[in-house]
């Protein structure tokens, strides 16, 4: 079947066929990590739809909206080879009107960890969310577990608002030495990829611990050993439903969330652990 790029809603409902939906959103400049939720996506639906939206409004003023990788034919071709059925491609002047006054808020969940460091970024995260929902209206949607924060704050707004849509997270696919996929990946030269390495690495020697205290002081000390290239932005020990600070005779599954600076390119990544009862 041939891929059918939409620009804006009378397209979508054109291409609509009948059968489950589901929706990938990305803002594009398309790796591996996305073709695993496409794949996700494929089995579980009869039509795939792949949003590719670079979103303003998830930006803050000092971020990188303008230089954000944008590689749209060479996305085409990933989604045509990964046999997606519709890339949904709007103009940011389609999506948002000038005069538009209402948003969604990510509440307190919002402004914490990652949100203390990107004010208003899940704000503009759930906003596009709900509106592509709105506009392509799925079943179900495939976010990756990379965004983790993002996925939890997409699962409150489901049950908050009353969503009829099945949200499924996928695992971070990584390079074979650790390093999370993510289009950012590309501004990183040779040595800020060796320096980035730490965060991966971090995460994977905090998850060989047994208490938080000693999940937080292993990853800590090896953020540290990384040196003064190496910005660390907050390491996180959260519960993954609320993404507050886990204590320490908390029992359960646990996120290790660190984001961090090299050169100028801001990462973020995480791991899952699990806490047994004591
Ligand atoms: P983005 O284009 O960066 O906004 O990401 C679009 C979707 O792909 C989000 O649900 C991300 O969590 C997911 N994603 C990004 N990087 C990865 C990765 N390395 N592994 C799995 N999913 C990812």
């Amino acid at each position: 079947m041939e891929l059918i790029v939409a620009k804006g809603r009378e397209d979508l409902v054109k291409a609509r066929r009948g059968g489950a939906v589901a929706l990938v959103p990305t803002m594009g400049a398309l790796h591996e990590g996305h073709r695993s939720l496409i794949r996700q996506a494929r089995v579980r639906a009869d039509q795939v739809v792949v949003s590719i939206f670079v979103n303003p409004l998830q930006f803050g003023p000092s971020e990188d909206f303008s230089r954000y990788p944008r590689t749209f034919d060479a996305d085409l071709d990933v989604c045509r080879a990964e046999g997606v059925d519709v890339v949904f491609h709007p103009d940011a002047a389609e999506m948002y009107a000038s005069d538009r006054q209402v948003s969604v808020s990510a509440g307190h969940m919002g402004s914490i960890v990652e949100g203390a460091f990107r004010p208003g970024h899940f704000d503009g995260v759930l906003t596009v969310v709900l509106k592509l929902f709105n506009l392509v209206q799925p079943d179900l949607a495939v976010f990756g577990q990379k965004d983790a924060q993002q996925l939890a704050l997409i699962r409150r707004m489901v049950a908050d608002l009353d969503l009829p849509i099945e949200i499924l997270g996928a695992p971070t696919v990584r390079e074979p030495d650790g390093l999370a996929l993510s289009s950012r990946n590309r501004y990183l030269s040779e040595d800020d990829r060796q320096v980035a390495l730490a965060l991966s690495r971090a995460l994977r020697a905090g998850a060989a611990e047994f208490t938080p205290a000693r999940v937080r002081a292993v990853a800590q000390e090896v953020l540290d050993a990384a040196g003064s290239r190496l910005a660390t932005d907050y390491l996180a020990l959260v519960d993954p439903a609320t993404f507050a600070e886990v204590d320490e005779s908390y029992a359960g599954p646990a996120v290790l969330a660190v984001a961090a600076t090299v050169g100028t390119t801001r990462l973020i990544d995480n791991v899952t652990l699990t806490f047994n009862p004591a």
